[in-house]
């Protein structure tokens, strides 16, 4: 592990200043994610600047019916907020079925999106990785590559963004909010994490000095017919195979709005415009989400040992279609999956 300085953060000016002046500087948040790089060797920062204690904590209704949620809104608090859990409900079941309530009271908003994948390969710094040191090689390729990506891949990578949150956020159309040097910028959500191509080393289009300071959730939170569904080799406490983030709007039995996006699938929380339009003026029948599934997984390569997603996510498309469509979202809390 390379020692490292530490210094809190008094403000958001603060915290952009003292990223800016060191390169080898790393904000630190709920610390979930980063200690354990640390402590693996796979990042190795040398100065720690401390954002947890800057003011970016509220949840709050925006003028234009969304709502804005601070950086620093740990998981717990943000998955239970009765705004999120009303509204939302897509995002706080999301967030509920991540990691364990300890992790979930530490981690942060900002911090959940930022967290890196976690290809075993990427862990492990006796093996090439592209992502971990750029040009090395790809181990997972022609390795054990179950827990890997099956749309959006490229040679240089097929790593999977781990979140569960992201997914929830794709799919209510988010907007990042970040501030640095040369000011405040928004970046769409479905433009905030990147494909691999041949620079799998960055995950997202955030620059280096920049801090996120809040999300926004536009006014439409899907909440009468959603579900989030996650597959994972244990019931709780692991990250998904597949997971699926569905919202439809009906007009009875007719779809007239619909959002689906992939978590588990690729680099980042995967949706596909064509399954979207396919799906709308449709009865909301299992013809219709098959037809959705074929459009999300166009494309689909397995790399071996995880072949079995794409069938296995195209049924899970399938369920938690049908499960959003009778408003019978999946339960976090019921962990038989059927
Ligand atoms: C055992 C375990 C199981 C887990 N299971 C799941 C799971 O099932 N599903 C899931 O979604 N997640 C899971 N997680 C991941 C967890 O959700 C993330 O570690 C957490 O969300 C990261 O948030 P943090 O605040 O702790 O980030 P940190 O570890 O503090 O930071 C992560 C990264 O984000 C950067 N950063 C943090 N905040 C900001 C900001 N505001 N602006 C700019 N950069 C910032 C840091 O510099 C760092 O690079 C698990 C984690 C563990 C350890
Ligand atoms: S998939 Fe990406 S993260 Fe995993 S070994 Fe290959 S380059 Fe590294």
């Amino acid at each position: 592990m390379t020692p490292f300085q530490y210094a809190r953060a008094n403000d958001v000016a603060d915290a952009i200043r003292q990223i800016a002046t060191d390169p080898s500087a790393k904000f630190i948040a709920g610390g979930t994610n980063l200690i354990d790089l640390i402590k693996y060797d796979v990042e190795g920062p040398s100065r720690l600047v401390d954002i947890s204690h800057l003011p970016l904590r509220s949840v709050e209704p925006t003028s234009t019916g969304g709502v804005l949620i601070g950086a620093m809104v740990p998981n717990a608090d943000l998955a239970y907020h009765p705004m999120i859990e009303d509204r939302y409900p897509l995002l706080a079941r999301a967030i509920l079925s991540g990691a364990s309530q300890q992790l979930r009271n530490m981690a942060s908003t900002g911090g959940n999106l930022l967290q890196r994948t976690r290809c075993f390969y990427f862990y492990d710094t006796a093996t090439p990785c592209n992502k971990r040191e750029p040009g090395s090689g790809c181990s997972a390729i022609d390795g054990v590559n179950r827990i890997n990506a099956i749309l959006g891949t490229s040679e240089a990578c097929i790593a999977t963004h781990p979140s569960d949150m992201c997914v929830a956020l794709a799919a209510l159309e988010a907007i990042v909010h970040v501030t640095g040097p040369a000011g405040q910028r928004s970046i769409a959500f479905a433009d905030f994490h990147r494909l691999p191509g041949n620079t799998p080393q960055r995950d997202t289009n955030l620059e280096p000095d920049e801090i996120i300071t809040s999300i926004e959730l536009p006014p439409k939170g899907f909440s009468a017919n959603y579900s989030y569904l996650k597959i994972r080799d244990r019931l709780s406490y692991a990250f998904a195979l597949v997971s699926v983030a569905a919202a439809l709007e009906l007009d009875g039995d007719t779809i007239k709005d619909a959002r689906v996006a992939l978590g588990g699938v690729a680099h980042k929380p995967w949706r596909s415009s064509a399954a979207e339009a396919a799906l709308l003026g449709q009865r909301a029948d299992a013809t219709a989400f098959m037809k959705a599934a074929d459009w999300l997984l166009h494309g689909a390569k397995g790399y071996g040992h995880n072949n079995f997603k794409i069938g296995l996510a195209r049924r899970a498309i399938v369920r938690t279609l049908s499960q959003a469509a009778r408003g019978t979202p999946q339960s976090n809390s019921d962990k038989k999956i059927r």
